[in-house]
């Protein structure tokens, strides 16, 4: 934890690790001392979120919902339940490129483990089966979850690192802090109010490859942006390689961007969204366009020669 100043008002710096990234939170306000409380209190939600939807620990709501809910309806947290009803929400608005019911694929190619690899094309139908909407129902008279398959397995880490800052800016905007950027593995950035300067937060975007030159830079003021790409976890093979976000409809990595971003007023929707338009490319990007008041996006495709080319609203900035 820091605190830096400019002359302007006192910048604190608080951070954690939580799944499986470095969450960070610049806060500026009047009184160092609340600021940290403020912060501290924002990143304990961060934990609390993690520890409801890490698939990988048996002890997490979604672990025992992936375990047990098949054979039997499970009541979950209402908060988690709400989540859920969203990102099946997502996944319509999207055509099925945002999917939460997407573990048993990537299971398959071998991204929940430590080893990648291509599964035969009857693996790949085996696992698209049992993902897609009809994967599980939500019963609101009683907050139950039940996966309507044995096998079917969630993920919400497309999603979850929004949703968990989401949380953390509300903790800080209860506790009156007047600015404050976060992040969650810099995949997802909430710029809450204005910088100290009283400007927007402004947010340069790394192109694929290059991360010392920005692809574009998007101003924030009470806005989140997220960012996927198929760069990080890989399968390579050859001269080809794939990335760990799957086109759920046709059971393989998305191939066509190398990136995608969406700015939006939520960062649980940022964080879906993004994941969605790097599997769906400019096809969901002109979707977008159609409400530019609710979310702009921008895509990077590579071309023949190599060379990034960047569509859509945001690539103006
Ligand atoms: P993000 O970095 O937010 O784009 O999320 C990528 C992560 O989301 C992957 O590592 C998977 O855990 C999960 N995922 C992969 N493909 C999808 C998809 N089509 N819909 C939802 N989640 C996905
Ligand atoms: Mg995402």
């Amino acid at each position: 934890m820091k605190e830096q100043s400019d002359g302007a008002e006192p910048v604190t710096l608080v951070a954690c690790n939580a799944m499986r990234a470095r969450f960070e939170i610049a806060l500026w306000g009047r009184d160092p001392g609340t600021l940290r409380g403020a912060g501290q209190e924002a990143l304990d939600e961060v934990r609390r979120i993690e520890a409801q939807l890490n698939v990988f620990d048996p002890a997490s709501e979604v672990a025992a919902l992936n375990r047990d809910a098949a054979a039997t309806p499970l009541q979950v947290d209402p908060r988690l339940f709400r989540l859920l009803e969203q990102a099946l929400a997502l996944g319509r608005e999207t055509g099925g490129a945002f999917d939460i019911a997407v573990g048993p694929l990537l299971q398959a190619w071998g991204f929940r483990g430590d080893a990648c690899r291509r599964p035969s094309p009857e693996e790949v139908e085996a696992a698209r089966a049992l993902c897609g909407p009809n994967a599980l129902v939500l019963d609101e008279e009683d907050w139950t979850v039940r996966l309507t398959q044995e096998g079917v397995s969630l993920d919400l880490g497309a999603i979850g690192k929004g949703y968990a800052l989401d949380a953390a800016a509300a903790v800080l905007l209860e506790c009156g802090v007047p600015g404050a950027l976060l992040h969650g593995g810099t995949s997802t950035v909430v710029g809450l109010g204005t910088g100290p300067d009283g400007l927007p937060w402004r947010i340069g975007v790394a192109t694929p490859g290059k991360p010392d030159r920005s692809l574009v830079t998007v101003a924030l003021s009470d806005a989140a942006l997220s960012v996927s790409a198929a760069h990080g976890r890989l399968l390579i093979e050859g001269d080809e390689q794939w990335g760990h976000v799957i086109d759920p409809r046709t059971g393989s990595p998305s191939s066509r961007c190398a990136l995608a971003a969406v700015r939006c007023a939520s960062a649980t929707e940022s964080d879906a969204l993004s994941t969605a338009l790097l599997v769906a490319g400019e096809e969901m990007l002109a979707a977008l366009s159609e409400r530019p008041e609710r979310a702009e996006g921008l895509v990077a495709i590579a071309g023949e020669d190599g060379a990034l080319q960047v569509v859509g609203p945001l690539a103006s900035g």
